[in-house]
């Protein structure tokens, strides 16, 4: 069988939500929020959020946590959070779904659907998230190669979900300096193997807040079609990973720094409802 996610020559552009959010092909998505919904205090942040210059949402409504003693997320409660964001501020979101039977209820709300990277070589959880053709954003495991990666979104495009956009999000390796490695070389190999758009996670690969701006910069500068980093307007109170979380702050700081790179490898900043071509 031909490789589903390579189409040599072609680039995949797609756009997300009711306002054409666009991703690929020169349109680089910033993706903000908090790990966890925690509460309806979320509809606030994510306002602040959209403000510093998030061009779309996150926020996990049930999250894989390392223990089952941590707080797993509010489940179905946290959709109605999310979609109240999404109303107040125009932006689209991605929530991931960890359980087949969660994926209905999530793709009938959520602009894109995240498979995180403990669930990217699930097979059942992928084809169940590609049968609904809702985008998804599907993330590297961390003890997965780059091959593994694109043979995962081979499942949800057979399926029949062509929008997937693949997350290079840190892998294990001997160094325990930060909470994973970046595999900043991921991008340019990803970019040589598949059409689809790459965005990094800078937050889950770094561990800590104080490193999360630099590596976002990298990955502009690699040539990622967009980042997706933690923010909340309290870091030190989020639930879970409040040690890498940015403050709206340091958010801003770090999207106005965005630009001059974005404009040095030929690509711009993507807003809602902007049309292809005039970006931020
Ligand atoms: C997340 O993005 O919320 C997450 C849990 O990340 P990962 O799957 O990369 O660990
Ligand atoms: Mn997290």
């Amino acid at each position: 069988m031909k490789p589903l996610a390579h189409r040599p020559g072609y680039r995949h552009q797609f756009s997300i939500g009711a306002n054409d959010l666009a991703i690929g092909d020169g349109a680089f998505l910033v993706i903000a929020g908090p790990c966890s919904v925690e509460n309806a205090g979320f509809v606030d942040i994510a306002a602040a959020v959209a403000d510093a210059g998030a061009s779309m949402l996150r926020g996990g409504a049930w999250k894989p946590r390392t223990s089952p003693n941590s707080f797993q997320g509010l489940g179905a409660d946290a959709l109605e959070i999310l979609v109240a964001a999404r109303t107040r501020t125009e932006l689209p979101f991605v929530t991931e779904v960890l359980d087949p039977r969660h994926v209905a209820e999530a793709a009938a709300v959520a602009d894109v659907l995240q498979v995180g990277a403990r669930n990217m070589a699930n097979a059942v959880l992928l084809r169940e998230v590609g049968r609904n053709g809702v985008p998804v954003l599907l993330k590297r495991g961390f003890g997965s190669t780059v091959d593994e990666l694109v043979r995962a979104a081979e499942y949800l495009l057979a399926e029949g979900t062509e929008d997937v956009i693949l997350v290079e999000r840190g892998i294990r390796t001997f160094e325990d300096s930060t909470r994973f490695t970046l595999d900043i070389s991921a991008v340019p190999v990803l970019r040589s193997r598949t059409h689809l758009p790459i965005i990094v996670d800078p937050s889950h690969a770094a561990g800590h807040a104080a490193f999360v701006s630099d590596l976002a910069r990298a990955a502009a500068a690699v040539g990622a079609d967009g980042i997706m980093v933690e923010v909340h307007d309290d870091p030190a109170s989020a639930i879970s990973d409040a040690e890498q979380t940015l403050d709206v702050p340091a958010f801003r700081a770090l999207v106005e720094s965005l630009d001059p790179i974005l404009a040095a490898v030929g690509k711009r900043r993507s807003v809602a409802g902007a049309t292809a071509g005039t970006g931020a």
